[in-house]
């Protein structure tokens, strides 16, 4: 393989006199194995210079573009990078499939009109776009395995293998243990995997954006320290470290200071990667040296949600029912067919889909039909899209009946595959409400008689979180109160916030179970993945929440623990937030006992 750096800055380019040799443009690293197979990895503003030179190189051509994430410093040069826009050339697109949107939403998004003068349907190029999670894939010869980072965003690192050459590249990463990150060897489970991840490789490209002692002000920006990628390096067995994603704030010669102090003990090799740097990987002697050319990519590891699902197609126009049937079958979509509005009502009642697409002219009327099930009111078609397509949309009849969306003729395979994932998406979302308690009536009359909800903020309470918070070294710590209808914050220590609904509350969860619940790692969890405070704002990754169960039995709140990073609770910490637990209850006591019991 021979690697070629085009771009090295993190966050943003930072061109001058002052980053003139390690360079100032963002994320972009070429790849290219013996067989041929061109693969760039993320595209940042470097892949301007890339395309231009690829474009000198001829026509027609076939590349990979492997990106890491949508954050700008990585996708800022897609606009400008010219194979793109030459027809003849053949392009596949990989990114880490979003929540809610596909690699070819969010590449698009930054290629709005207001945004940018040309949009992404204007590329010229054959372009395929592929959603990737975790998993293997074959790209030409070169064998892929993506692995999630840990960054505020889905983020993949990239291990690539072929002819026994073997390199990873993980930008951008955090590490999950904050020992780690200051430079202690003493690593977790996560940071361990991590390790496994880019284990033996010949060359490591990590993001390093941090030293070790600025670290302490970037907790929970996603990005590693020189210190934490040379232990990491050090574990893993790699023969060559390349440091990336350099801060915007460094200049060339902090980091060449900054990269000779660092202890290797002379294990492997190790520098700042710079821009226009070249890298040879030489094979390991024995291994075989292919020269397969240039084979087809094999099936990509899509996401594997999407195969529980099913489609109920109301279309009787064979063209249109055939170009659905192959979109569903590329994603491995179950599609089911009814040819009437009678048959289409039949079956969603006999097996509720999770999503039903219906012609205008279906028999007995695609509308109608849409109305028809809307008018059921069966819980288990409640949240089915129903999509209409036809010729033209009919906006206030539509509305009328209950449609969801409407698919206009004519459209192409991609662009149906494209409409129907996100809503294909949005029915596998995995986090679920919190169940009712048994005893919710003496509860919710137990927690009105403490008379607390709606009060003052008070010490007495603040300080136990802060003690929380600063003795678990977790952002968050909390006395929630879960009220019928929402959770109530009596004290929130690293949240600004009084109050959530009670939908959204992990600690309506948490009273239902007696002991401490513990939640590693929200996005690994099924009640939590798609959880709106886990995809989004705070991005809670882990929490742990001790119930507060009163004298009488009822379980009013929780003394909670959230941090933003997946982490384990052992059992002596779990003791530990008990009894921190039992300390927050007496003053809860207290406070109705000085209160005369409660309110009379
Ligand atoms: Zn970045
Ligand atoms: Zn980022």
């Amino acid at each position: 393989m021979q690697v070629r750096f085009w771009g090295t800055r993190g966050s943003i380019a930072k061109p001058g006199p002052s980053t003139i040799r390690y360079g100032g443009n963002t994320s972009c690293v070429e790849v290219r194995s013996a067989g041929g197979t061109l693969v760039v990895l993320d595209c940042g503003t470097g892949a301007l210079a890339l395309g231009a030179d690829l474009m000198r190189r001829g026509t027609p051509l076939r590349g990979r573009l492997l990106i890491s994430h949508t954050h700008w410093d990585h996708i800022q040069g897609l606009p400008f990078f010219a194979p793109l826009f030459v027809p003849g050339n053949e392009w596949d697109i990989y990114a880490p499939h979003g929540f809610l949107q596909s690699v070819r939403e969010m590449l698009a998004g930054q290629m709005q009109h207001t945004y940018f003068p040309v949009d992404l349907g204007q590329l010229g190029a054959t372009i395929r776009y592929h959603d990737l999670t975790e998993g293997e894939l074959k790209i030409g010869d070169i064998e892929v395995t993506s692995r999630y980072l840990n960054h505020p965003a889905l983020t993949l690192g990239y291990r690539l293998e072929v002819d026994g050459a073997a390199m990873a590249y993980c930008c951008d990463h955090e590490p999950h243990s904050r020992p780690l990150a200051y430079g202690s060897t003493e690593i977790g489970d996560q940071d361990h995997e991590h390790v496994a991840f880019v284990s033996g490789v010949d060359l490591l490209i990590h993001d390093a954006q941090y030293r070790a002692a600025e670290y302490e002000a970037k907790v929970g920006w996603g990005h590693s320290t020189l210190e934490s990628v040379t232990t990491i390096a050090k574990l893993a067995g790699v023969k060559t470290l390349a440091f990336t994603h350099h801060d915007p704030g460094r200049d060339d010669h902090t980091l060449d200071r900054e990269v000779a102090a660092l202890k290797t003990d002379g294990l492997f090799n190790v520098f700042a990667a710079a821009e226009g740097q070249v890298i040879d990987i030489t094979p390991a002697a024995g291994h075989p040296h292919h020269h397969q050319g240039d084979t087809p990519d094999a099936e990509v590891a899509e996401d594997p949600k999407l195969a529980e699902q099913s489609v109920l197609l109301g279309i009787v126009d064979p063209e249109l029912h055939d170009e659905f049937w192959r979109a569903l079958q590329a994603d491995g979509v179950r599609a089911r067919h009814a040819i009437s509005r009678a048959a289409a009502v039949e079956a969603a009642l006999a097996e509720p889909p999770s999503l039903i697409i219906l012609e205008r002219h279906l028999p007995g009327d695609g509308l109608a039909t849409c109305r028809e099930l809307r008018g059921l009111h069966d819980p288990a078609l409640a949240g089915v899209p129903i999509i209409i397509t036809a010729a033209q949309e009919e906006i206030g009849p539509g509305a009328a009946a209950g449609v969801t969306d409407w698919l206009l003729k004519p459209f192409s395979e991609i662009y149906a595959r494209t409409r129907m994932r996100p809503w294909l998406m949005r029915m596998t979302c995995h986090w679920s409400q919190p169940p009712i308690p048994a005893d919710e009536e003496q509860r919710l009359t137990a927690l009105r008689n403490l008379a607390i909800l709606d009060t003052e903020r008070e010490d007495r309470f603040d300080r136990l979180t802060r003690i929380a918070s600063a003795t678990f070294g977790v952002p968050i710590a909390m006395v929630t109160l879960v009220d019928e209808n929402r959770q109530w914050f009596k004290s929130a220590c690293g949240l600004d916030i009084g109050e959530t609904h009670r939908d959204i509350s992990f600690c309506a969860h948490a009273i239902i179970e007696r002991d401490v619940m513990v939640v590693p790692d929200a996005l690994l969890d099924e009640r939590f993945a798609d959880h709106p405070a886990v995809i989004d704002g705070p991005r809670i990754r882990f929490y742990a929440g001790c119930p507060l169960v009163l004298d009488n039995g009822a379980a009013v709140g929780t003394l909670c623990l959230v941090d933003i990073r997946p982490r384990e609770l052992g059992a002596g910490e779990i003791r530990l937030l008990e009894d921190l637990a039992a300390l927050v209850l007496q003053e809860l006591q207290r406070s109705a006992d000085a209160d005369g019991g409660g309110i009379l």
